[in-house]
């Protein structure tokens, strides 16, 4: 029997207390306290819809990571609320996702070019210039 026990220990995103690894990575008491806030932060924003992540800190007496958190990871427009956050491109205020339509744009037409350019092989490769 291999001890890898120690393998599944991470520190609490939160509070950074150790704990052993589960399907989150907040211990339960920040688990609970972020299910609260995240409750909070949802009736607020369903009252004042589009406030920006700092409104909604200051509403919260908490800070804008932890809001910033939650537009992260799509829990806030999965309940369907809307904070104003800046892109994370262009800091442009922004509803939905976490890049404004402009740079995702920009980023695909980078992506479609890297593609084209790495796609091909490249037929010059060391072919036939073998020397002893
Ligand atoms: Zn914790
Ligand atoms: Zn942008």
């Amino acid at each position: 029997m291999s001890d890898d026990s120690a393998q599944n220990l991470i520190s609490c995103r939160v509070c950074g207390v150790i704990m052993v690894k589960l399907a989150r990575d907040t211990c339960s008491k920040c688990f609970q306290k972020e299910e609260e806030l995240f409750q909070r932060v949802k009736s607020y924003l369903r009252s004042n819809p589009g406030s920006s992540v700092e409104e909604v800190a200051k509403a919260m007496d908490c800070s804008e990571e932890q809001v910033k958190y939650f537009v992260r990871t799509g829990r806030l427009e999965r309940v369907g609320v809307k904070v104003a956050h800046p892109c994370q491109i262009c800091q442009k205020v922004i509803m939905d996702g976490m890049i404004c339509p402009e740079c995702k744009k920009s980023l695909k037409d980078q992506v479609s070019t890297l593609r084209s350019q790495t796609g091909q092989p490249d037929p010059d490769d060391e072919s036939g210039g073998k020397k002893k």
